[in-house]
């Protein structure tokens, strides 16, 4: 290559360097994206899919949250890991701070740890969390997020009270709750977890179960319905609980009961989700959905948001610069809450 082409190509570099204005050069070739020389940072978001209800309300969070401490470019990954991939490239090439990362599918996790480690950007995974080896191929791999365990242990709980309290709920008296599952996505902790915990907190408490039909209906409401009306023409009467992993599915359930009479005359059946959204509140005081567990949605992002300002400016996140609790040197725990009609106002 001529002298002249190669100067012109390094000050083209050296523009590209200036203009991005947040990576500055090591004079090794190696790149220090990370941390930001002075100014706000900038945050690159990618969500596993906008048309999701609860993702929307971390999504919403995390903008509030940042607002005065950093730029946040928040894309839209259409529940496509491929096209997520592609948008953590985008995020490298402009040479964003930090990453936060909701994964399309969590075992992935460790593909963006490679691109965001070679890139030197550090990353914040949420809602999704990814597998225990993954989050140790680097320490600037943070996750927040909420324990599925505790979130299904409340939602069994929510059935044990009522159970007790209303002896006609054993509609065919025989001592055994006969219940529905409506699972979220298969291998998601919180579809995983919440499905196992919940029948669990239900058995501990000492009450006999016997599931009539569980299926997968991915967090979504309709598919909800549409499962729930087939397991009504099977089942019909029989049910006598329907457990969702999530407050979409549950409502999608309530829908289909409608259709089939209940929630009029007296004609109740109990419904169980998770995440406290505000048409489930609607729904409990509407009295359809019998309880809920608080999924706190706010904290979840603004934590997620906080991590990864602190991680841009090239700090170690603590409490002191989060304002979150960090265990084992890399995960936010936000805790959950059971939420009925009585306390409502908490998940407000
Ligand atoms: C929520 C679901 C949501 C899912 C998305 C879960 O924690 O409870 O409503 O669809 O996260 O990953
Ligand atoms: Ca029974």
């Amino acid at each position: 290559m001529k002298k002249k082409a190669l100067t012109v190509l390094v000050a083209g570099a050296m523009l590209t360097a200036v203009t991005a204005g947040c990576s500055s050069n090591n004079g090794d070739g190696s790149s220090s994206g990370g941390k930001s020389s002075g100014g706000e940072s900038t945050i690159g978001v990618a969500i596993y899919k906008f048309d999701d209800t609860f993702m929307t309300g971390v999504r919403n969070a995390i903008e509030s949250a940042a607002s005065g401490k950093a730029k946040v470019d928040i894309v839209d990954s259409q529940n496509s890991q491929p096209t997520q991939n592609d948008k953590v490239d985008l995020f490298v090439s402009k040479k964003y701070n930090a990453m936060a990362i909701n994964p399309v599918d969590r075992t992935a996790a460790g593909v963006i740890i490679e691109k965001a480690q070679k890139a030197n950007i550090p990353v914040v995974f949420f809602n999704r969390e990814p597998l225990a080896d993954d989050m140790k191929k680097w320490d600037k791999v943070y996750y927040v997020g909420a324990k599925a365990e505790q979130s299904g242990t409340m939602e069994g709980e929510l059935l044990v009270d009522y159970w007790k309290a209303h002896p006609e709920m054993d509609k065919n008296k025989d001592g055994v709750l006969q219940y529905i599952m409506l699972k979220g996505e298969p291998g998601h902790q919180d579809a995983e977890l919440r499905t196992k915990f919940s029948i669990q907190a239900i058995e501990d408490a000492g009450i006999k179960v016997e599931k009539l039909a569980e299926d997968t209906a991915m967090w979504d409401r309709v598919k909800a319905q549409d499962k729930m009306a087939t397991f009504l023409s099977a089942h019909g009467d029989k049910i006598e609980a329907v457990l969702a992993n999530n407050d979409d599915m549950a409502l999608g359930a309530i829908e289909a009961l409608k259709a089939a009479g209940y929630f009029k005359d007296d004609k109740f059946l109990p419904v169980v989700g998770v995440d406290a959204t505000a048409p489930a509140l609607q729904a409990l005081s509407d009295g359809t959905l019998l309880g809920t567990v608080l999924n706190d949605a706010k904290n979840q992002g603004a934590a997620t948001l906080n991590l990864a300002v602190a991680l841009a400016k090239g700090e170690t996140p603590s409490k002191d610069n989060s304002g979150y609790d960090i265990t084992d040197g890399k995960y936010v725990w936000v805790p959950y809450k059971k939420i009925t009609k009585d306390n409502m106002d908490d998940a407000k």
